[in-house]
Formats: structure tokens, C-alpha cells, sequence
């Protein structure tokens, strides 16, 4: 029998009623895969949540199969978004899938090149703004306002409930909580998710235990680490290149109650990251991914971790959602004529 869609599996701990219209894509039931080599250098057993592997290739879709389900329940016939491209993605995808218009703000010149491909392809009305995401994202909460237009960004609550299921994954997985928690940390929606998650599962009795939640923003884009909003975020980690993130005080307190952190990490550090990932371990991921993993290897630095904990990295976004920012990290491609000695000389074949 086909397996159930993410959100009826879990459906006891979410908000759902009988009359929900359940919209999915079958996302969710993500792998969690070791990562012995980044272990090796962190000195703990580490995972990676692959998240790259919903199916418009990030975790946005475990809360927007429930944003739109909701919306959908509830009588909408568009749903309205900013995006530094995930979530539009997402959102483009799920409301093909229910049949009802998506109008996505992008801000302009700044969402990798497969991000915009996908909302392109699935007929979303698409308007690039010439301003930040910070920017989109007020000018989308208004029009939502005056409009019958549903709003799928992180502020809406069902987005963050479908983001519970992550935590619910991992638990199931590991049999309880991790030691500790690393993700990106960008509008903060999904630190917030995966702390409510972590903290529902154990009232509801599936763990024993809470992990410390690590957070870590791209140094150009880093408000909470600074305590200030700032307003020209840059990074070439584009999905969390966000200075006013909306879920700034969720954040804090899952920091705060986990007895984490929210650090910083350099593009450099970041891009590192995800070269190590898809060279030592074979997973690719977008640049925001990697800043989970660039963290860890810093804290691990200051503060060494024991060789026994667990430390799962939420990797969030699949890597050929950013093509170009990996074919910029690579060598050119060698030429060759098409001779059997040339070639074995060139690859040093003997
Ligand atoms: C959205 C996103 C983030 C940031 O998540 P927030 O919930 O905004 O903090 C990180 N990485 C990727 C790939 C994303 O799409």
C-alpha cells in the first residue's frame, strides 16, 4: 500500500480536521545519512538530514503542504509569497497541485538560477521588486492584508507546524533526540519549527530527551548574532540572505531554552562546507545548506564536542537548486583531442 502523505502520518500533532483537503507531493521521509569524514573532523558521529530530497528540492515543502492545505480548507484561491526562491518554488508547486493561483515577489537579481526555473515552469505569476527580501516580504504581509490572498511565508502558523515533522523524522530515526541540532539560520522559521517539534515530540512521549539547538547565519546577513537589523544583507549563501528575519524572537528563545547558540559563519567557511560535503561525503547541497556543517566545524574548534554525541546538520536545499555557485567553486573543464594516448597521458594513466 502507498505510504500516507507526510502530514496524515503525523497528523495527531498537527492542526489538521477532517475536512482538510490534505495537499501533497509526498514530501518528507527524508534520509538521514552519516557523514563519518565530517565526523572526523568534528570529533562526534554526525548526520546530515538531506532535505534537498522533498520534492521541489527543499524543506519548505513540509510546511507548505500545509499552508496550502489549510488555505485550501479554509476557501482561498491564490496564495501570495516573497521568496529568496525556495519558497516560491515550493509554493508555486503546491498550488499548481491544488488547482488555485500563486503570485510570487522575488527580489530582483538575487534567487539562484533553479530556484527561478521552477516557479517559471509551474505558471506562478512572478514579479522580481527592486528591493531586498526584507522589502518583499512587507509589501506580500500588506497585499495578503487588503487582498483574498493567502500568505505562505514563514509567518503563517501552518507553515511552521508542517516544519515540526523534521524533528518528528529524526527522532523516529534515532530513537530519541540528538545531542545537538545545527541548521541555517535565514527568517528563522525553521529553527523555530524544528524546536516545537522537538519539544512536542517529548510531551507527546516518542523521546526522552531535547537537543541544543545550533543556529548559524552567513556573516553578511547575520542580525541575531549582531542584535540589530541589517539592512544590506550579503551573502553567497542567497537563502538566508536576510537581515529582519520575521521570526527573530522564536529563535532566540529556542537558542535560549536549548542552552544553544547563534553563530556566524563566513561565505568562505560556508563554501568550504560545501565542497567538503559533496567531495568527502557525496552530497550536494545549495550554499545556505552548508553553513549547518561550517558551523559545526568552528564550534568544534572552541568548544570540542565528545566523540559520543550526535550532532545532526539540517541540509536544506538540494545543490542544483544553485548551479552556477558550483560550476564558480570548480576547475575548468580539460580538453583533450579524442585520442586514446592523449587521453591516458592527460589523465596520467600509465
Ligand atoms: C529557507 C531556507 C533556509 C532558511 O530557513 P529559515 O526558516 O528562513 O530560517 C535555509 N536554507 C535553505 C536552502 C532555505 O531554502
Amino acid at each position: 500500500m502507498a505510504r500516507a502523505a507526510l502530514i496524515d502520518h503525523y497528523r495527531k500533532l498537527l492542526p489538521l480536521t477532517h475536512r482538510t483537503p490534505v495537499v501533497s507531493l509526498m514530501e518528507g521521509f527524508t534520509p538521514l545519512i552519516r557523514a563519518p569524514r565530517i565526523g572526523e573532523i568534528v570529533g562526534a558521529q554526525v548526520y546530515l538530514k538531506y532535505e534537498g530530497l522533498n520534492p521541489t528540492g527543499s524543506f519548505k515543502d513540509r510546511g507548505m503542504t500545509m499552508a496550502v492545505s489549510k488555505a485550501l480548507e479554509a476557501g482561498a484561491q491564490a496564495v501570495i509569497c516573497a521568496s529568496t526562491g525556495n519558497t516560491s518554488a515550493s509554493a508555486a508547486a503546491y498550488a499548481a497541485r491544488a488547482g488555485i493561483r500563486c503570485v510570487v515577489l522575488i527580489p530582483e537579481g538575487k534567487v539562484a538560477l533553479g530556484k527561478l526555473a521552477q516557479v517559471a515552469i509551474a505558471g506562478a505569476d512572478l514579479v522580481a521588486i527592486d528591493g531586498n527580501f526584507d522589502e518583499a516580504l512587507n509589501l506580500v504581509r500588506d497585499l495578503s492584508d487588503r487582498f483574498p490572498l493567502a500568505l505562505a511565508n514563514s509567518v503563517n502558523p501552518f507553515r511552521i507546524d508542517g516544519q515540526m515533522t523534521g524533528a518528528f523524522e529524526v527522532v523516529d530515526e534515532l530513537g530519541d533526540a540528538p545531542d545537538y541540532h545545527a541548521l541555517p539560520v535565514g527568517n528563522a522559521g525553521n529553527i523555530t519549527a524544528y524546536w516545537r517539534g522537538y519539544q512536542a515530540y517529548k510531551a507527546a512521549g516518542y523521546s526522552r530527551r531535547l537537543p541544543v539547538m545550533l543556529g548559524f547565519q552567513a556573516a553578511g546577513a547575520a542580525p541575531i548574532v549582531l542584535g540589530r537589523v541589517v539592512d544590506q544583507p550579503e551573502t553567497v549563501a542567497t537563502a538566508i540572505r536576510i537581515g529582519n528575519p520575521a521570526s527573530w524572537a522564536t529563535a532566540v528563545a529556542a537558542r535560549d531554552e536549548s542552552g544553544g547558540s547563534i553563530d556566524a559563519v563566513t561565505d568562505d567557511e560556508i563554501l568550504e562546507a560545501y565542497q567538503l560535503l559533496v567531495r568527502s561525503e557525496g552530497v550536494f547541497c545549495e550554499p545556505a545548506s552548508a553553513a549547518s556543517v561550517a558551523g559545526v566545524i568552528k564550534r568544534s574548534k572552541q568548544h570540542p564536542f565528545r566523540k559520543r554525541d550526535v550532532i545532526v546538520c539540517v541540509l536544506t536545499g538540494h545543490g542544483l537548486k544553485d548551479p552556477q555557485t558550483a560550476v564558480d567553486c570548480t576547475k575548468e573543464v580539460a580538453r583533450c583531442p579524442a585520442a586514446l594516448d592523449a587521453l591516458a597521458g592527460l589523465l596520467g594513466l600509465r
